[in-house]
């Protein structure tokens, strides 16, 4: 199957690689690392010691002394990464204008270059790591299995800088930004070592017109490619979705959401923690018949969905889950074909849906989540969105039709990504019902208390 490989992302300023290179990090479950903050933080120090921006000697000290730490975003501020200089949380420090125009100088000293690439090195080679910056494909990771080098004409780059900026409250001119960035990218391109350029195999993309969505997309096509070539070349076919399911689908869908919407008052909250794009698994409590329906008919693109095999054959339910077509599942038995198909799915870039519990529960209350969930969910390394759904029934049909119009809440919470099962034997079993523990307790998150069951949410 598909294995961890290390991304390069490199372009001029403001165009774009740094949004892109988190959120590809973050849909493959991997580490972002933005060495345009490295640059930065050394900047940032010098300026504040009032150290000579022309002393080569120190800077390197510099660069090789500071402690710069990037972590995952901790805060939702606009920041796609948390930056530490020395144990100081210096995320927009090293953004201001005084860093803007002083950082192309500092890091065009090879030194100061030849420090820094040494330790974006040992991290790149670690794998698993999405690095976005100027030189990563060509000097720091050149042996990167996907290199990606993202450009866009100066003033679609600068539009979007003025954009940017407005928003977080600051009013620069738009020529200003225009100027500054013409002034970083000749400096960038023209020194002497590492200079701006896309790797010879690198992807070049233009990202003028498209939305960031269609680039990410893009991305992860392209992700999901080289990791495959770099497993064992077992990787599955992509899954085919026949038309007659599509045109079911696209003609029950707004009928089924209707019906609902007449029957219950279907509360929706936590939409915008839905992927763009896939592929990712969606893990939901299941108490009667009418989650999956529920969720298939309002999730708002086309999801895959696991059945219990006996409900194939059984009278009613047997048209719908044949129409809308799903995986079929003995419950309890492992299956090798089935853990295929869900893979194929999801190298398919869908959204595929689960519930850890492996059947309905009857009445609220959240079960043990199931161990082979882990599993299928270690090999799929994508993220998954934890939904907590209340107030539905085995009952909810006649509830409805007495007039009751009861209440069912869906809740989305933010996807996330599981630690990868390592170890072997007892120790890999006790990881993967850890994971499938932790998936619950996700769930947990999203559920009035009465509905946790033995989990305490995350
Ligand atoms: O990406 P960002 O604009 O934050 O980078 C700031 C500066 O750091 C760039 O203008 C460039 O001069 C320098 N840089 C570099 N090599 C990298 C990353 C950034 O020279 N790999």
């Amino acid at each position: 199957m598909s294995k961890p490989i290390a991304i390069a992302i490199d372009g001029p300023a403001a165009s774009g690689k740094s949004t892109l290179a988190q959120a590809l990090a973050e849909q493959l479950g991997y580490l972002y690392f933005d060495t345009g903050a490295m640059y930065r933080a050394v900047t940032l120090v010098a300026l504040n010691r009032g150290v000579n921006l022309e002393d080569e000697d120190t800077l390197e000290k510099l660069a090789r002394e500071i402690d710069i730490d990037l972590k995952p975003a901790s805060k939702k501020d606009g920041r796609l990464s948390d930056v530490f200089i020395d144990g100081v949380d210096s995320t927009f420090a090293i953004r201001s204008k005084e860093v803007d125009n002083n950082v192309s100088a500092v890091s065009a000293l090879p030194r100061v270059r030849k420090a820094l690439t040494e330790k974006q090195r040992a991290v790149g080679e670690r794998g698993a790591v999405v690095m976005a910056g100027r030189d990563i494909g060509t000097v720091v990771l050149p042996d990167a299995k996907l290199k990606i080098y993202l450009d866009a004409t100066p003033e679609e780059r600068a539009r979007r800088r003025h954009a940017e900026l407005l928003e977080r409250g600051i009013t620069p001119s738009y020529e200003q930004i225009l100027n500054g960035l013409r002034e970083r990218d000749k400096i960038d391109s023209g020194r002497a070592v590492a200079p701006l350029r896309p790797a010879e195999d690198a992807v070049c993309l233009k990202s003028d017109g498209l939305s960031r969505e269609q680039v990410l997309e893009k991305a992860v096509e392209l992700a999901r490619e080289r990791q495959d070539s770099n497993g064992d070349g077992n990787a599955p076919k992509p899954y085919h979705v026949p038309f007659g399911v599509r045109l079911f689908r696209s003609t029950f869908a707004p009928l089924f959401r209707l019906a609902f919407r007449i029957l219950c008052r279907v509360k929706i909250d936590g939409r915008e923690n839905i992927p763009k794009v896939g592929p990712y698994i969606v893990a939901y409590n299941h108490i009667s018949l009418f989650e999956p329906p529920l969720l298939l008919a309002f999730w708002p693109m086309f999801a895959e969905a696991v059945a219990g095999a006996d409900v194939f054959d059984r009278p009613g339910q047997k048209i719908l889950v044949r129409g809308y077509g799903a995986i079929p599942v003995h419950r309890g038995e492992y299956d090798r074909r089935v853990i295929q198909d869900m893979l194929k799915v999801l190298a398919a870039n869908r959204p595929l849906m689960i519930a850890p519990e492996g059947g309905r529960g009857h009445k609220p209350g959240l079960r043990q989540g199931f161990a082979g969930v882990a599993y299928l969910m270690d090999r799929a390394r994508v993220p998954v969105v934890p939904v907590g759904i209340a107030g539905t029934s085995d009952d909810l049909l006649k509830r409805a039709l007495r007039g009751q119009r009861p209440e069912v809440h869906i809740r989305i919470g933010r996807p996330f990504n599981l630690p990868p099962i390592e170890g072997s034997g007892e120790q890999r079993r006790a990881a993967r019902q850890a994971n499938a523990d932790l998936v619950m307790r996700h769930i947990a998150a999203q559920l009035p208390e009465e509905y946790r069951g033995p989990y305490k949410p995350i």
